[in-house]
């Protein structure tokens, strides 16, 4: 009789590690370097001024620590640890100021996970910029009434067929570098019917008119890290910001109002 097992060859088994190979040690320590010279002195001036600590972050992007290069680095570890042990190290020094320094990469994870390739060469850079030029990123879903529900989400994004432009009103709150930053990433409704489903995420550019920073928030920590409202008042972008395309947004939609789901929902189902 043959018995049919789920149990897979013990070659195949994968192999998961705590064990840090020798360039994750060198990073922690250069990270655990940083925080202990840099990040350590400064923590208690910046907590009591509630900012953002503009000349630490210029220093982490001297050394490369604030850059696309090290977060590019990092996700490609296939271990996935870099990023876990550098972010380890860095909020020893101060959570606001490593806050500070990592608030960029939510957004650069916003663009990377739903950007075509051309939106990710685009868009990404601009949220470290250079060592001269120190440029960030906001990454924007929670809304007044939408924090851990996000189907709940009340901003819509409305598309202007005419310009091809997409018109995004409402409110985000509790947004790291919110309304400071560079390049916003916002998750908005296209289609309120479809929930959850009927999201998408735009780039919205530096200097759009009509995005504005409301209330900046009071915090019990972590509080060298900007946290603060994003306001949009028929705020517009070109079509190529909603990020991976209208053609693809257009397909999802349709899958979502026939009750279609993506080969990845229907294998969970
Ligand atoms: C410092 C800081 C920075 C932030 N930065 C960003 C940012 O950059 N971008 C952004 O979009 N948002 C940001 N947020 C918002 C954050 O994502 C939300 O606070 C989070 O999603 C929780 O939402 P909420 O605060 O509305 O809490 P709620 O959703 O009201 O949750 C309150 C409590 O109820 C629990 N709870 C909620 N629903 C359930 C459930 N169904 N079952 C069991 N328990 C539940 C939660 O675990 C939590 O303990 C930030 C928040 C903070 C504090």
């Amino acid at each position: 009789m043959v018995v049919e097992t789920n149990e897979r060859p013990a070659t195949q088994t994968p192999q998961f590690s705590m064990e840090l190979n020798e360039e994750q040690r060198q990073i922690q320590k250069w990270v655990h370097g940083f925080a202990k010279d840099v990040v350590r002195p400064a923590a208690h001036e910046w907590d009591e001024r509630e900012e953002t600590p503009w000349p630490i972050i210029h220093e982490a992007a001297k050394i490369g620590l604030y850059s696309f290069e090290f977060l590019q680095n990092a996700f490609a570890d296939p271990t996935g640890l870099t990023m876990p042990i550098a972010n380890e190290e860095l909020f020893w020094g101060d959570a606001g100021i490593g806050l500070a320094i990592m608030g960029s990469t939510l957004c650069v994870a916003g663009i990377v996970a739903n950007g075509t390739p051309e939106q990710i060469v685009e868009w990404v850079p601009q949220c470290f910029g250079t060592p001269d030029k120190i440029q960030m990123g906001a990454f924007g879903v929670s809304e007044p009434d939408a924090g851990s529900d996000v189907s709940s989400l009340k901003s819509r994004a409305v598309y202007d067929e005419s310009k091809d432009e997409w018109v995004l009103n409402g409110t985000k709150t509790w947004i790291t570098n919110g309304g400071i930053a560079d390049v916003h990433v916002l998750v908005l409704s296209v289609d309120p019917e479809l929930n959850s489903r009927g999201h998408a995420a735009f780039v919205v550019p530096p200097g759009t008119p009509g995005l504005s920073e409301g209330q900046k928030f009071k915090k019990h920590g972590i509080r060298a890290s900007h946290t603060a409202e994003v306001v949009l008042d028929n705020v517009r972008v070109p079509g190529r910001c909603l990020l991976g395309g209208k053609e693809k947004l257009d397909a999802r939609l349709a899958r979502a109002r026939e009750g279609k789901s993506s080969k990845v929902q229907a294998a969970m189902a």
